[in-house]
């Protein structure tokens, strides 16, 4: 234990994308015995000043040893690092020499660190040449990102946390807010308590305790968001409540999307009938907004995870552009990610669409700036496979080889039977984590164990943009490594070894801010310029900063007087034509459809107290008290319809497959929708594995999978 620092560090909780400040202290049990790890808000951080939730507050409890990935291995059969590396590099170059570089993939996630994540996309696009990389933040809010880019022409949130206490009307769109992001829910709950004129909205098909705060509930027919925020636009045009020198100074499109919302139903009676919404209750909702300047619209997975998810960002931010309600204190439209370092990914290039810090690949002068900061000739010349997409090219072996990190496919995307049928084919699959078993290392050749929370160091970035750093708190267990380390050492041995030879993370880090601002003047979004020199030492005192931060002196502003950066008020759109675009879009139906076999829809989402696939949240024993097993929330009338009684299992099945879970008869959901939450798997529970039920369809523009509908029926088991 003389190696461990015992004083109080401050790091960044691993789980959701609000990104909390911890601070994390080792304690020895006894002199030189057991040591476990204490945590506490960070009340110097402007996520949370101090606050937690349940799942921050047990972080300390997961820090532990069992079941953790320990050595790295081969077939099962324990080896050194150099044989498994060999191996990995080995297969790759043998499939690429044979097939191509799209015959190998990776597949990561939004609990890598951004410079992780960083050397996942170099070595993959920037030197095997291929763009299949992606990650499980497809599966969160790659709508958004599609939504942003349409709209901004950039992936840019426009807004800060501290709107939530300075907005009038609060609109929370498929979010519930209660459990996904439990301290953005406090510091709304305690602004509302101080300021009980100001109104909460939620837009949500289901009753959740994210209600206990709102002043109304719309709950809407799933999937009809764009119909709603459509009316919206219709109904600030004919009160007069557009801001015609917003529009006119800073955007283009106005009219066709005013057309395109008008079209769309021939009144607002008939609107309300095709939304659910009693009338009364939909023309409360668009007064509010009308007399309300200070509108801020938060939208999470309820709007993403659709096959319309991109249109209904825009049909929400096609009203904060008429209003002009955007970049000011307390109005905006402001997406909120599930991951805490979803925002981190999509910086340097996760997705696999985009190149590199937010560059994209249809445009010839970044696609020269990459190659040339790179000092490559072989990056990749077109986008990659998309997750869903990516496993169907794996199940039809057109992908022989597929690494992947800290994510559990397994368990997590949609039709999660055709993922065990793609792995089983799969010539060569290597899983890196910090957990032994996980559904999806069954499936792995190589297991290579990576570091986990109060071991890895690293930054993340938070939903408004905030960069905080992850900092380790205790030595490694066994032989984990971190997994920039890992993917180097692979680089190194594929023959790319300058490229691939870092000493520590803040290199990396220092070397995606250098790319952010490389050639280009700061004309872009995501400019880090002003963190491009940091040294190991300033990078390890690295205070939370936003971006863009594009000198010292705004960095320094920005720890001097906190002030938050808001962007658009005055336009600067990163657009061909530097104005936001209005995109008309209309109501489209969910791709797949109810049926007499498949009479109700699924709805899947997380619990307050789990994350993911419970592989951390399941260490600590307090977390699982809160809801102890797998349930399929059902309504009185559902219920009767099968003679279900409290306490029984059901078997809910989709044209994809079933799964088993106890019955929870509750009026939170309407008499045609179920729901069930995501986190169980295989390991934790028989077969409450909700994935294999959930439809793969996806919404074409943005790869998101339609997590929110899935035609199904349920029955006594
Ligand atoms: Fe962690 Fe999110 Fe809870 Fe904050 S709100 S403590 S980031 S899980």
């Amino acid at each position: 234990t003389s190696s461990v620092n015992l004083d109080w560090i401050k790091t960044t909780c691993a789980y959701c994308g609000v990104g909390c400040g911890i601070e994390a202290k080792a304690e020895e049990v006894s002199p030189g015995g057991e040591i476990i790890v204490k945590v506490r808000g960070d009340e110097d951080h402007p996520a949370n000043f101090g606050r937690l939730c349940s799942k921050g507050l047990a972080l300390g409890e997961t820090a532990i040893s069992d079941g953790r990935l320990l050595k790295p291995s081969i077939n099962n059969v324990d080896c050194t690092w150099d044989q498994a590396l060999d191996h990995v590099a080995d297969k790759f170059k043998n499939i690429i020499a044979e097939h191509g570089p799209d015959a190998v993939a990776f597949y990561v996630s939004g609990q890598l660190l951004t410079e992780d994540y960083y050397i996942a996309n170099k070595l993959m696009k920037g030197f095997i040449g291929s763009a299949n990389i992606d990650t499980n933040s497809r599966l969160c809010m790659s709508s958004s990102v599609a939504g942003h880019k349409r709209a901004f022409g950039s992936d840019t949130v426009p807004n800060v946390y501290t709107d939530f206490e300075l907005s009038d009307l609060v609109i929370l769109v498929g979010s519930n807010l209660a459990w996904c992001h439990p301290v953005l829910f406090q510091r709304l709950k305690e602004a509302k308590a101080q300021r009980p004129e100001m109104k909460v909205v939620m837009v949500d098909p289901r009753a959740t305790d994210t209600c206990a705060i709102a002043d109304l509930h719309l709950k809407l027919q799933p999937g009809t968001d764009v119909a709603l925020f459509n009316g919206l636009l219709v109904e600030l045009a004919e009160k007069n409540c557009l801001d015609s020198t917003y529009i006119d100074s800073f955007t283009e499109g106005f009219e066709s999307a005013l057309t395109s919302a008008r079209n769309e139903f021939s009144s607002q009676q008939a609107r309300s009938e095709a939304l659910g919404i009693p009338l009364n209750d939909l023309q409360q909702f668009y007064d509010w907004v009308c007399a309300t300047e200070k509108t801020l619209t938060v939208y999470s997975q309820g709007v993403n995870q659709s096959s319309a998810g991109v249109d209904k960002v825009n049909a929400i931010i096609n009203t904060h552009f008429a209003t002009g309600r955007i970049g000011k204190p307390g109005c905006g439209p402001f997406s909120i990610t599930g991951q805490p370092n979803a925002m981190g990914g999509r910086e340097v290039g996760g997705l696999a669409n985009t190149l590199a810090a937010h560059l994209e690949f249809n445009d010839e002068t970044a696609y020269k700036i990459v190659s040339e900061f790179w000092q490559t000739d072989r990056l990749a010349q077109k986008p990659g496979l998309r997750a869903v997409e990516l496993f169907d090219a794996i199940d039809e072996g057109k992908v022989k080889a597929v690494w992947v990190m800290a994510t559990n496919p397994v368990v997590s995307l949609p039709n999660a039977n055709k993922v065990i049928s793609a792995l089983q084919k799969c010539e060569l699959v290597v899983v890196s984590d910090c957990i032994e078993h996980t559904d999806t290392a069954e499936y792995a050749h190589v297991k290579l164990p990576a570091q986990g929370w109060s071991e890895k160091s690293g930054t993340v970035t938070n939903s408004e943009r905030r960069i905080s750093r992850q900092r380790n708190i205790l030595p490694p267990k066994g032989e984990a490594k971190p997994d920039w380390w890992i993917m180097s050492e692979v680089g190194k041995r594929l023959g790319f070894e300058s490229a691939f030879s870092y000493n520590n993370e803040a290199e990396i880090f220092q070397e995606h801010a250098q790319l952010t601002a490389f050639k280009n003047n700061g004309s872009r979004d995501l400019n880090l310029a002003g963190l491009s020199s940091l040294n190991l030492e300033k990078y390890n005192q690295l205070s939370p900063v936003q971006w863009p931060c594009d000198s010292q002196e705004k960095i320094a502003e920005q720890n001097t007087d906190s002030a938050p950066i808001r962007l658009f008020s005055e336009g600067g759109f990163f657009t061909p034509s530097g104005r936001g675009q209005f995109i008309a879009v209309e109501q489209k139906a969910p791709k797949t459809k109810t049926s007499k076999e498949y009479p109700l829809v699924l709805n899947t989402g997380r619990i307050r107290d789990q994350w993911h696939t419970m592989t951390r949240t399941g260490l600590a024993s307090r977390l699982g008290a809160h809801k102890p097993e797998p349930f399929l929330s059902i309504h009185p009338q559902s219920a009767e319809s099968i003679n279900a009684k409290k306490g029984d299992i059901i078997e809910i099945t989709s044209r994809c497959g079933s799964a088993l879970a106890r019955v929870n008869i509750t009026t939170d959901v309407s008499p045609t929708q179920v729901f069930m939450p995501i986190h169980w798997t295989n390991m934790t529970s028989s077969a409450g594995r909700v994935g294999v039920v959930v439809t793969p369809e996806y919404d074409d523009i943005s790869g998101q999978p339609e997590a929110k509908f899935t035609p199904v029926n349920i029955k006594k088991h």
